[in-house]
């Protein structure tokens, strides 16, 4: 089982039916849950969700992992508790991922994250740095600067395509990008998400 929203893609019928399953979490009902299908060429499945009904259709590679699937699901952005800036280039990060623009994708994802470093005020020569500063002055936790190095570090992957010695980087792939966001995600739950709930709890009970 590879670490995404996917399980192992697994046969459980016989030539010609060619039925699968696989475990999923699923782009409709939003819960992990099983699926089954058929494969309709080589490399596409349509798998309808045991819990919804509603049917996604997979792109798998040539070892049978997922590279792709369709459709993405709905994302949506708390814009009275997130920043509005980065809210909507989260949301771009996202449109990105619809496409299948891995790259595209990590880009916009650390955009978000170099925003969140000047919300903060972070001091640095770069983005590494910034994040570096914020941990040290204890504005984000070591667990919540190592998510947003990593996010730096893939969008960085995605925006060059050699490294500062002349390297070829590898192109990023699904995992790559849906990470980046789920890291996002994080970040924003724990800088901006749960601080408002508290601040609002106390208002109300002191
Ligand atoms: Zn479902």
């Amino acid at each position: 089982m590879n670490n995404s929203d996917f399980g192992e893609l697994t046969r459980i019928g016989a030539k010609p039916l060619d039925h699968y399953r696989i475990d999923m979490l699923c782009p409709h009902c939003g819960y992990f849950s099983p699926a089954e299908g058929a494969k309709l060429s080589e490399k596409y499945y349509g798998i309808t969700c045991h819990r919804c009904k509603e049917s996604v259709m997979i792109h798998t590679g040539d070892e049978k992992q997922i590279v792709d699937y369709y459709p993405k699901r709905k994302v949506t952005v708390d814009n009275a508790l997130v920043p509005e800036e980065i809210a909507k280039d989260f949301l771009e990060a996202h449109k990105c991922f619809s496409v299948a623009a891995w790259q595209a994708c990590s880009v916009m994802a650390r955009r978000c994250i170099h925003l969140v470093a000047e919300i903060f005020s972070a001091e640095g020569k770069d983005l590494y740095q910034q994040i570096e500063d914020l941990k040290n002055k204890q504005l984000i936790t070591p667990v919540l600067a190592e998510a947003a190095q990593r996010v730096r570090a893939l969008g960085k992957h995605g925006a060059h395509p050699y490294d500062g010695k002349g390297n070829a980087f590898n192109d990023l792939e699904m995992e790559d990008a849906r990470l980046g966001l789920e890291f996002c995600e994080f970040i924003f739950d724990q800088l901006f998400i749960q601080p408002a709930k508290i601040a609002a709890s106390k208002q109300k009970i002191r």
